[in-house]
């Protein structure tokens, strides 16, 4: 009777470890599932929905700790906001769905025009998008801004409405700042803004340099100059 009654308390015991054991098992998977879900919500948080591009809030977050990074090291950053051009037009005349995939092929193809893993592509609005080109000058704005007309050019997806051309194009403006205190990220966009607006009104499909509006210092005097 004794060895039956130790044999059945070690079976219990045994039992209970296993149950245990089983329970760890079910808790691990538990925590997995749910750190792949909260990943999968963080990715959802900072994508653009339909183009798969960053968000406008994804960009807020990234373009500010790039400007604290080049304040510290008091580097360039050039900043590009880019505007497909008549889209309006392009949605009244081919519908909305067409627009959308429209703006999903742009998207990717300006994702796919920077070089480096810290420039920043984002939808920034309906059908503006903007790209931080941190550590980088103008003339590398520029370089990138050119690419980008390209890139949407070789898509050549028609739109029989546009003035400009026979196939979807943007605008671009380009601005260039050396982080410093007295500036912010705003300054930089509000910039691009201002360059933007002025290649639309100079026909569209183009880039405009931001520095390039301002007033060229004045030349000194000619009898000073001559000296
Ligand atoms: P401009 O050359 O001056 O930029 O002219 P535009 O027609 O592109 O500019 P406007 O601001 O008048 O029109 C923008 C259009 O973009 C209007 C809106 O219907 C369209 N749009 C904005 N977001 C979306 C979107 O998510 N999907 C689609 N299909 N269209 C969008
Ligand atoms: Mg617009
Ligand atoms: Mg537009």
């Amino acid at each position: 009777l004794y060895g039956c009654v130790v044999a059945a308390l070690t079976a219990i015991s045994e039992w209970h470890e296993r149950l245990a054991f089983l329970q760890s098992l079910l808790l691990d998977h538990h925590s997995e599932e749910l750190n792949l879900l909260n990943k999968e919500l963080e990715r959802i948080a900072h994508e653009d929905a339909l183009t798969g591009i960053a968000n406008r809030r994804s960009f807020d977050d990234m373009a500010r700790k790039e400007w604290d990074r080049a304040l510290r090291d008091k580097q360039p950053l050039s900043l590009l906001l880019i505007d497909v051009d008549y889209f309006k037009r392009f949605n009244d005349f081919y519908g909305h769905s067409a627009g959308d995939i429209c703006l999903q092929k742009i998207g990717q193809a300006l994702q796919q025009s920077v070089m480096r893993s810290s420039d920043i592509v984002a939808r920034y609005g309906g059908e503006e998008f903007i790209i931080l080109l941190p550590n980088t000058k103008d003339a590398g704005g520029i370089e990138v801004a050119t690419r980008i007309i390209d890139a949407v050019d070789a898509l050549n997806i028609p739109h029989q409405q546009s003035d400009t051309h026979s196939h979807v194009s943007i605008s671009v403006g380009v601005s260039t700042l050396v982080a410093s205190p007295n500036l912010s990220i705003a300054s930089l966009i509000h910039q691009a803004d201002v360059a933007l607006y002025k290649a639309k009104e100079m026909g569209r499909h183009q880039y405009v340099v931001y520095e390039e509006l301002l007033p060229k210092p004045k030349s000194p005097p000619e009898a000073f100059a001559s000296a």
